[in-house]
């Protein structure tokens, strides 16, 4: 019997992930390598890169930062013109080692390495139907489901392969797969989370944002579409349309916390969402303060909004040690606790005798901010005002952001009121979704914000609160060959 990582009886797997791949340049993996250095901000658990070199797959994976797992060295048992890369975060499946990704298989369809950004909600179900069948699985994680899925199927091409596959599982995947010298490249229908191409020269690039174009002087060109396929090869950049023309469930929280702001995603500044989110948000929310003060780094583009919006001068009033890692995803409570002390420190001069509004993008299980204020009013702040820019977090992600269970999230069992005392806040205000999606600019049909409307897009087993929101038509990832969904 397999064993099953804990959270797959809970809440399923939860992978936060970024992607990169290169077709066409002598320095494939230092360029994967420097790629993945830009993304480490969606993962940083574990990283990989897998490259061509001419007669195999060669690939190097490790726990950690992109920084501490590659060298020279290592990077030189890389060479080749195409390469995919990948960083992680899970709490599914525990820090293994053997879920770091990309992960290579040799196929009836050639060798394959593929690096997986989302989560697919039926991978249970795959993955049971396959042991089943005599599959034998090395890795806890969903993706490894995509490549049993590839050698099994019949059809003749790669592409018709990579089709049959995707046409089997639902939910969300941003996707790069080094097959031999090819890189394709693929989003799932809904296009939750994101996947951009790019150019560099003669080489073509597909990452998960754009700031990794930014550091290698790659020209932006497109976004891998919903429900497309890409082919980067010798031909450049060709393309297969799966499932395109769906609705789409474009991921809100990549804008509010997850993806950097110096990228665009979804066709949209991420920086420019944020401020949009914090203009709205002290119209929602207006307060009688001295200071307007971001939690950096993630409620920095907001409070410029805030401030902008309230006339309420804005104050770096937290300074970030920019040497310790996202608090949020240590494995234990213990160091989480402890890391907002060590992440974030108060600034006497800014604070001191003020009536602050604290600005943060979101609240999850409330340990953040209360920390927070009272860090503040240890430091001289007469009041704290804490502004939220993004509506309460109520429900867990089931498309790939790593958020906790529901009973853990604090809005999801408690009132405003009761948060409100919980983080010892002189006031409490959060973003509307509505006002959220009008800052936005799209619309709820095209946006997924289950994790503030409980509304998934898409349906999932063994939900504990789904209420689909769409019709099953709109909804829906292509039917299987065997018409299972
Ligand atoms: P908490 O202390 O549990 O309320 O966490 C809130 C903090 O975590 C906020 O400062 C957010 O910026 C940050 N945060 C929210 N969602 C995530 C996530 N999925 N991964 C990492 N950090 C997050």
């Amino acid at each position: 019997m397999s064993e099953q990582p804990e959270a797959i009886e809970t809440d399923g797997f939860r992978e936060e992930c970024g992607v990169f791949g290169i077709y066409g340049h002598p320095d494939a993996a230092n360029l994967t390598y420097l790629g993945l250095y830009a993304l480490q901000h969606r993962g940083q658990e574990a990283g990989g890169i897998a490259a061509w070199n001419g007669k195999r797959i060669v690939f190097e994976r490790g726990m950690g930062y992109v920084a501490d797992l590659f060298d020279e060295a290592r990077l030189a048992r890389l060479p080749g013109r195409s390469a995919v890369g990948h960083v992680r975060y899970s709490t599914a499946g525990g820090s293994l080692l053997e879920n770091a990704q990309p992960i290579v298989y040799n196929t009836n369809k050639g060798p394959l390495a593929i690096a997986h950004n989302g989560n697919l909600v039926n991978a249970d179900e795959l993955r049971a139907e396959l042991e089943a069948e005599g599959s034998i699985f090395t890795t806890t994680s969903d993706t490894e489901v995509l490549l049993h899925l590839m050698a099994r199927s019949r059809a003749e091409s790669l592409v018709e392969a990579l089709r049959d596959t995707l046409a089997r599982v639902r939910g969300a995947y941003s996707i790069v797969l080094l097959a031999g010298e090819k890189v394709l490249a693929a989003r799932d229908p809904q296009g939750f989370r994101p996947l951009t191409i790019g150019r560099l020269g003669d080489a073509w690039l597909v990452a998960s944002e754009t700031c990794a174009f930014d550091l290698l002087d790659a020209e932006p060109l497109r976004d891998v579409e919903p429900g497309e396929i890409v082919i980067l090869d010798a031909g450049g950049v060709a393309s297969s349309s799966f499932a395109m023309g769906r609705r789409t469930a474009f991921c809100i929280f990549e804008h509010v916390y997850f993806a950097r702001p110096d990228s665009t995603v979804f066709h949209r500044s991420v920086a420019e969402s944020r401020r949009a989110f914090g203009r709205r948000l002290a119209r929602e929310h207006a307060v009688a303060a001295d200071v307007v003060v971001p939690v950096p780094d993630s409620g920095i583009f907001a409070a410029l909004g805030y401030a902008e919006e309230s006339g309420i001068p804005y104050g770096m009033g937290l300074v970030r040690n920019h040497y310790v890692g996202r608090t949020f995803i240590e494995p234990k409570q213990s160091i989480r606790n402890f890391g907002v002390k060590v992440k974030l420190n108060p600034v006497r001069s800014v604070v001191g005798g003020k009536r602050i509004v604290l600005v943060d993008d979101s609240i999850v299980r409330g340990t953040t901010s209360k920390k927070l204020v009272r860090l503040l009013k240890s430091a001289g702040a007469t009041e704290v005002h804490m502004r939220i820019s993004s509506p309460p977090t109520t429900n867990p992600c089931h498309y790939g952001i790593d958020t906790p269970q529901r009973r853990e999230l604090i809005a999801a069992t408690k009132e405003l009121g009761e948060i409100q005392a919980f983080i010892e806040a002189d006031s409490l205000g959060y973003l509307s979704l509505d006002g959220m999606l009008h800052a936005f600019g799209k619309g709820e049909g095209e946006t997924c914000a289950a994790c503030f409307s409980g509304r998934y897009p898409v349906p999932f087993v063994a939900a504990e609160e789904q209420q689909p929101l769409f019709g099953e038509d709109d909804v829906h990832a292509p039917a299987g060959r065997d018409g299972k969904r």
